[in-house]
């Protein structure tokens, strides 16, 4: 795979903010940092510094070697990676990014997000989506839902008005399968692989570099890209053609949602019959009813009150809208999925947009009268 000289090099250097659109129009200039590129650990103190064609400041041409042992033969070189979307997990995600030294753009609809990251990590913050793509070979998204994904493809600051033929599009939201559908065969039409590559584990598993992801799409291109998705995930795998990926997510999330909700109605049965809730799940805890939520998210988020933001209340009512809209599309009788995508669709307007997924309890509490405490 060729990466654009000029792209490459912009790419490789550390604290830059990429303004332009195209190769030949790209304007890199050094940002407001402490961080230069000549600084970068690893990086030979001769380092030859060049002009670039068409750039305003010097970059340095020689770039730290690989500190990844790449797999794959298919990247001639360190694939240039960008990211798109700093939330919750996609923070954590990046940072592992930037420290594997991969040339990392970013860019952030806020985009004081992204400044404060490059000038953090060893990344360029890129303006617009299509800064962020010009001459990567990996472009990585993960925003709240696929259509946020799609509204960054369209127009002259879009993604699609620089991805290359050969580059890959790798959507890491929790989205849906037709959208990721319509997304890969846009992609397609110039000559762009696609993989819907949503992941799990959480906050916590994103800081770990411990994710799970989950694949759909060409089995040989996610090869050739699981050297990157390995920088953040421990266990990759390919569930299938594009989709696939999103609605393994959404089943898992949807497992998750019937699992927070039916312990809480649980316990709060069990609380007005007298039983101390630490006692029902020590008992649960160590029988065949326990879950995640059970060994987890009641001890550490209900029982202390904590209730810790981590995972919007909001994106799971997405994951189980998904989970659920799979099933009807495959005519599939679903009524507990059914049933579980209206009750988090319900919690999700009475708590808001902010609440965590784990509020979903005061919900349930207030419905039963009862606090899990
Ligand atoms: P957050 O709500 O924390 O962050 C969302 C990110 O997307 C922000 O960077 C936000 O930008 C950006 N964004 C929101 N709307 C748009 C838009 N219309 N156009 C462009 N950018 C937009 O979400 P998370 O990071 O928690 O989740 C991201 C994805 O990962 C979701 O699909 C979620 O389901 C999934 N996920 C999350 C997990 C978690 O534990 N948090 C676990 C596993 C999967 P801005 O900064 O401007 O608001």
């Amino acid at each position: 795979m060729t990466v654009h000289p000029t792209a490459s090099i912009a790419a490789r250097s550390a604290a830059s903010v990429v303004t332009g659109s195209t190769p030949d129009t790209q304007v890199t200039s050094a940002a407001p940092s402490s961080t230069s590129a000549a600084s970068i650990p690893g990086t030979p103190a001769s380092a030859v510094i060049t002009a670039c064609r068409a750039c305003t400041a010097t970059i340095p041409s020689i770039v730290k070697a690989s500190r990844i042992a790449w797999q794959s033969s298919t990247f001639s070189d360190m694939p240039t990676v960008a990211f798109l979307g700093l939330g919750a997990i996609g923070t954590p995600m990046a940072r592992h990014l930037a420290a594997a030294d991969l040339g990392l753009r970013v860019w952030n609809r806020t985009a004081a997000k992204a400044a404060a990251f490059s000038a953090e990590h060893r990344a360029i913050h890129a303006v617009t989506p299509a800064a962020a793509a010009d001459g990567a070979d990996v472009v990585i998204t993960c925003l709240p839902v696929s259509a946020d994904v799609e509204s960054l493809c369209d127009g002259p600051d879009g993604l699609l008005a620089t991805l290359r033929p050969g580059s890959v599009l790798v959507d890491c939201t929790s989205g849906d399968p037709a959208t990721s559908r319509r997304l890969a065969a846009r992609c397609a039409a110039q000559g762009v692989a696609f993989l819907d590559a949503p992941v799990s584990g959480g906050v916590a598993g994103a800081e770990q570099a411990a994710l799970t992801v989950m694949v759909g799409g060409d089995a040989a291109v996610l090869e050739r890209v699981r050297p990157v998705l390995a920088v953040f995930g421990k266990k990759i795998v390919h569930c299938g053609g594009v989709g696939a990926g999103d609605a393994v997510k959404a089943v898992n999330n949807a497992l998750l949602a019937l699992h927070l909700w039916s312990t809480a109605e649980g316990l709060a049965a069990l609380t007005q019959a007298g039983v101390r809730p630490e006692v029902a799940l020590d008992v649960i805890n160590t029988s065949s009813g326990r879950s995640n939520a059970s060994m987890n998210l009641f001890p550490e988020r209900v029982l202390t009150r904590a209730f810790p933001r981590t995972f919007r209340l909001a994106l799971l009512d997405k994951d189980v809208g998904i989970a659920a809209g799979v099933a009807r599309e495959q005519k599939v009788a679903t009524p507990m999925l059914q049933l579980t995508a209206e009750l988090f669709r319900a919690a999700h307007v009475a708590l808001g947009e902010e609440a965590d997924h784990v509020e979903v309890v005061k919900w349930v509490e207030r419905l039963t009268g009862t606090v899990i405490e």
